[in-house]
């Protein structure tokens, strides 16, 4: 049979505002203890009344802007309603039929991915399982929560994969949400079906995909299930499945509808008008994208495509590169070859940003320079710059302390190659045979007798010159 993947995205992003969506608890509840970022509207107490904020819708215009969203006239918020533990008043403030952004669009390794709409509404409490006893945390309840739901243009999971990923690089240039999967602040919900030979089968939503390794993970094994239920004539129901990270989907519940949410204007906040000087000031203020800062990267700094792709789509690595520019004495491209390199690295290990790792831009172009000056090996320079992150002190002290200055003197490496020679007599005649291989294994030698000071192209001559 010939198959074909029907894939949609619902993103949920919480909103990177000070205060709730529609109170003014803190949103910092990261590190407090349960239930005490919590206030009588985010509780859902009776006679309380809504107040949304402005930031947040702000922040959603924006992104709206970034995805080509077009940005009605007027919005409005509605109640849907559902009972589940997670929801303090019954209901959720979400959007209906007028959400603030509709028909936008984002492009994907070359493919024109739809955007439906994107709206705002508000997350909800914590459930925490133990045991038989099921726990509410209330801290969560009221962050703004912005969705992104796409058209159904998604044909593969690599792609739902990439879309999200983009996604999520575009959210931080906005500097509207972190887009943390692992915390939770990002989340993804998905639509998909099958068609084979034509014919449509009915849609699965699947949720609980963690990270971008489990959007593409769940899908994978959702597409072939539904293939091979429909190669074995099983019959496909419309249904809710959650994702396990065992890899397998399970099912969960028939999946709503969205007549099942009673919908209706929420009678407590007026429609909003989106006044056009606002929007149009946002969105001349709206930074410079990741498409358009790779590609300014290649064009203007001079980057290899490859380079400016991985600088580009790390936000926080891009700003600590585009400071080190500044740095005139550096070239960007060694800049971005150490960035990704050892500089990546360390960061790596030690679960740090960017932004504040002790190694300010300015001491890695001191280090870079020293390197590109000769003046260290490359090899010495990643060993400083380990250093450099230990102890937050300069490259240029750790050098003089260490001595590791780089070996240039010819007499130098000469006195050096010639002890190696005299010790290494069956390389020699290997050499002179026509195994010029082991010039390799002596130029080691002399890396070892110096602590890899010597420069290395100097010792291959050195070595070459004598024994020939
Ligand atoms: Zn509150």
């Amino acid at each position: 049979m010939k198959f074909e993947t029907v894939i949609g995205l619902e993103v949920h992003a919480q909103l990177s505002t000070r205060s709730k969506m529609f109170c003014g608890c803190s949103t910092d509840y990261a590190n407090s203890p349960p239930n005490t970022h919590v206030c009588p509207v985010c509780l859902g107490m009776p006679g309380v009344l809504p107040k949304a904020n402005h930031k947040a819708i702000e922040y959603t215009i924006m992104t709206a802007l970034a995805l080509n969203c077009r940005i009605p006239d007027r919005t409005k918020f509605d109640r849907k309603n559902y009972s589940y533990p997670d929801l303090m008043k019954g209901y959720q403030i979400s959007q209906y039929d007028a959400p603030i952004g509709v028909g936008g669009w984002m492009d994907v390794e070359g493919k024109r991915i739809g955007i439906e709409r994107v709206h705002l509404e508000e997350d909800v409490a914590k459930l925490i399982h133990k045991g038989s006893c099921t726990l509410v945390d209330v801290n969560r309840s009221g962050i703004p929560l912005m969705e992104v739901v796409t058209r159904p243009d998604i044909s593969t999971p690599e792609e739902a994969r990439e879309f999200v990923g983009r996604l999520r690089i575009i959210l931080q240039y906005l500097g509207v949400a972190s887009g943390n999967m692992e915390e939770g602040s990002l989340r993804c919900d998905a639509n998909i079906s099958i068609r084979a030979n034509g014919q449509g089968f009915p849609k699965v939503e699947v949720k609980n995909m963690n990270s971008l390794s489990g959007i593409y993970r769940a899908l994978e094994y959702e597409e072939r299930r539904q293939r091979e239920a429909v190669e074995k004539g099983e019959k496909l129901v419309q249904e809710t499945r959650g994702f396990s990270e065992e890899g397998v989907t399970f099912s969960q519940r028939s999946k709503e509808y969205a007549s099942d949410y009673r919908y209706f204007p929420e009678p407590d906040i007026p429609p909003l008008a989106l006044d056009r000087k606002w929007v149009e000031e946002l969105r001349s203020c709206l930074p410079e994208l990741p498409d358009s800062k790779k590609e300014r990267l290649v064009k203007e700094v001079g980057l290899s495509p490859y380079q400016a792709d991985l600088i580009s789509s790390q936000k926080p690595l891009c700003d600590y590169f585009e400071i080190c520019l500044t740095e005139n004495k550096v070239k960007p491209g060694e800049v971005a070859n150490w960035l990704l390199g050892e500089f990546s690295h360390q960061i790596n290990q030690a679960g740090t940003d960017p932004k504040d790792c002790q190694v300010r831009p300015h001491m890695l172009c001191e280090l870079i320079d020293l390197v590109a000056s000769g003046k260290i090996s490359g090899t010495s320079g990643q060993k400083v710059l380990g250093e450099m992150f230990q102890s937050g002190r300069g490259a240029e002290e750790i050098v003089q302390e260490r001595g590791v200055y780089q070996i240039t003197d010819e007499e130098c490496v000469r006195a050096v190659a010639c002890e190696v020679i005299s010790q290494n007599q069956k390389a020699v005649q290997d050499f002179r045979k026509g195994k010029t291989q082991v010039l390799t294994f002596l130029v080691g030698q002399v890396m070892k007798k110096t602590q890899g000071r010597a420069n290395p192209g100097l010792t291959a001559n050195t070595l070459t010159e004598l024994l020939k």
